[in-house]
């Protein structure tokens, strides 16, 4: 997750004496990429094109490349790139900046990883530290200021806009977690990507966080099941047995959360647990309780969730 900054807040009374002028303001700094159809704006990428697999990244990102395949999916239109301002000349354009440091970015793997977004005198300026906080600066722009959302590989959403303004943007972003590839498999490819996913550090992919199937392990059954057989799913002949059955359980038990809690924080406190993590597979508990909160909530993952 990304945690955005307030930069700046104006005063009530100044915004209504003020409307006039605050409109002149966002005019200026208002960008146009594309009408109809064309293009109107160059990338200027200083050299940074694409961030490296043996740096900051597991992967090569071009993410030059990226933010071209994606604006021309938006638009229609082509977006050059040239190399510098000079080449631009008079166009409005997207700039990648390295930057020595970014004054509100924190200390550590997190402000590393921040970016600036900033429209300023017909350009968009994508400032950060390093290559990996630009692909994350890069796809920010794509997402939170030109409306693509990154939910599968093969299910994005991409605005039709023919016609692209980007209003004034002065965004800065930094993530709340240094490292956020704890998405199994799913590391592998662009979702985690598109998403700003992965972090610091980025190998492995989840950094040290890990996670298994191992509720059992957590409230084994041939421990808990004399004394705790609600908290184990009921089959659909009405019986709740101790064996190993998807390692489901009854979400509704009133004692599983206690026993969960109590048995966490021991682990935790002896530093022997670093996940928790449902059974490879599903069965759905079959108990009244469980089957209305099902049915209200429209999900078999409800009685988990609401646990
Ligand atoms: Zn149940």
């Amino acid at each position: 997750m990304l945690k955005k900054r307030i930069l700046f807040v104006m005063p009530f009374l100044f915004v209504a004496v003020s409307v006039s002028f605050i409109s002149a303001v966002r005019l200026e700094a208002a960008v146009e990429l594309a009408r109809d159809g064309e293009t109107r704006a160059v990338i200027v990428h200083n050299g940074h094109t694409s961030r490296s697999s043996t740096r900051y990244s597991y992967a090569n990102i071009d993410f030059l490349d990226e933010l071209q395949d994606y604006f021309k999916r938006i638009t229609g239109a082509e977006l050059e790139a040239v190399e510098t301002l000079e080449a631009a000349g008079e166009r409005p354009a997207i700039v990648f900046e390295l930057v020595e440091g970014l004054t509100q970015a924190g200390e550590g793997d997190t402000g590393r990883q921040a970016y600036h977004i900033l429209s300023e005198n017909n350009r968009i300026y994508l400032r950060a530290q390093n290559d990996l906080a630009l692909s994350h600066a890069v796809f920010g722009l794509l997402e939170d200021h030109m409306g693509c959302r990154f939910y599968r590989p093969d299910f994005e959403i991409i605005p039709d806009s023919p016609t692209l303004v980007m209003e004034d943007i002065d965004d800065f972003q930094e993530p709340s977690f240094a490292n956020r590839g704890l998405l199994y498999a799913l590391h592998r490819g662009s979702l985690i990507v598109n998403n700003r996913g992965i972090g610091l550090r980025a190998f492995p992919p989840s950094g040290d966080m890990r996670m298994h199937h191992n509720l059992y392990g957590v409230i084994p059954p041939d421990e808990l099941f004399e004394d705790y057989p609600d908290i184990y799913a009921m089959r659909p002949d009405g019986e709740r047995r101790p064996d190993n059955w998807n390692m489901s359980l009854c979400g509704t038990s009133e004692e599983l959360p206690r026993l969960l809690a109590e048995r966490i924080d021991d682990a935790v406190r002896i530093g022997g647990i670093h996940s928790l993590g449902q059974g490879d597979g599903f069965a759905p508990c079959h108990c009244k309780d469980c089957r209305a909160v099902a049915y209200q909530e429209e999900s078999e993952a409800a009685p988990y969730i609401c646990l």
